[in-house]
């Protein structure tokens, strides 16, 4: 199915950061200082209000743990494959860490590698030291806080990015989908908009789910395993 395809894309979920020893989204992880928290009160407009260095002060914690993990086999396979855009909802870097351009990966939750400003008529951004990330500081150009440069619960995907996904998903002929439960909208009606508009889709999962509900074939198994084998040989081209 891929060696017959012309135009590729790569949709990629937290399953595939996972494997590195990223907690997902949804797993605060072992800490109990951060597990009694609602992630929404912690990657929320309102719990940033609420208590701006709380919520810093844990981006900064997933940040420690970020410095400390290496991309997987998986990150690594993708990359191989240097034509590919790889569209995705992790805010790590692990994708460019294992030498995909930058400019091929489009992060459609933001990044937690850089802060922005929280004034939206403000688009100063700096980059972070993972080992060594600032605490909460105003930003130097209009003195409002800077926050990290992610998309919290009840914000908009950034335009630009989600506009370039769209667009790319409407010309393939096949989409494959790695380690998302393809459960949080928007980003998930990329996988509705590729099929509606003719693409195949392989998603690559240890648990399907719902993303496997809508595949022409679905691999069960960790991205680690299936990837690297899968790739092997191929030259994938998302043709843009
Ligand atoms: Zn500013």
């Amino acid at each position: 199915m891929l060696e017959q395809s012309r135009r590729v894309a790569v949709f990629s979920g937290a399953g595939l950061s996972a494997e590195s020893g990223v907690a997902t989204f949804r797993d605060p992880g072992p800490d109990a200082l951060w597990s009694r928290f609602d992630p929404t009160e912690l990657a929320s407009p309102e719990g940033f209000a609420a208590d701006p260095e709380r919520v810093v002060a844990w981006y900064n914690w997933r940040r420690g743990r970020l410095a400390a993990v290496q991309p997987n086999p998986a990150h690594r396979a993708l990359a191989a494959q240097t034509r590919l855009i790889q569209i995705t909802q992790n805010v790590d870097s692990l994708l460019e860490q294992a030498g995909a351009s930058a400019d091929r990966v489009y992060h459609l939750h933001g990044s937690i590698m850089r802060d922005r400003c929280h004034n939206a008529a403000c688009d100063h951004v700096e980059t972070v030291d993972l080992r060594n990330p600032p605490p909460l500081r105003p930003c130097p150009r209009c003195g409002a806080y800077l926050r990290p440069a992610v998309v919290w619960f009840g914000e908009a995907l950034p335009q630009d990015v989600w506009r370039q996904a769209e667009s790319l998903c409407r010309q393939l002929d096949c989409l494959l989908v790695v380690g998302t439960s393809a459960t949080v909208y928007p980003a998930a009606g990329l996988i509705e908009i590729a099929r509606a508009a003719g693409s195949r889709v392989v998603v690559v999962d240890p648990n399907p789910g719902v993303a496997g509900g809508q595949a022409d074939l679905a691999l069960a198994g960790a991205a680690g395993d299936v990837l690297p084998a899968l790739l092997e040989g191929l030259d994938l081209d998302s043709g843009s």
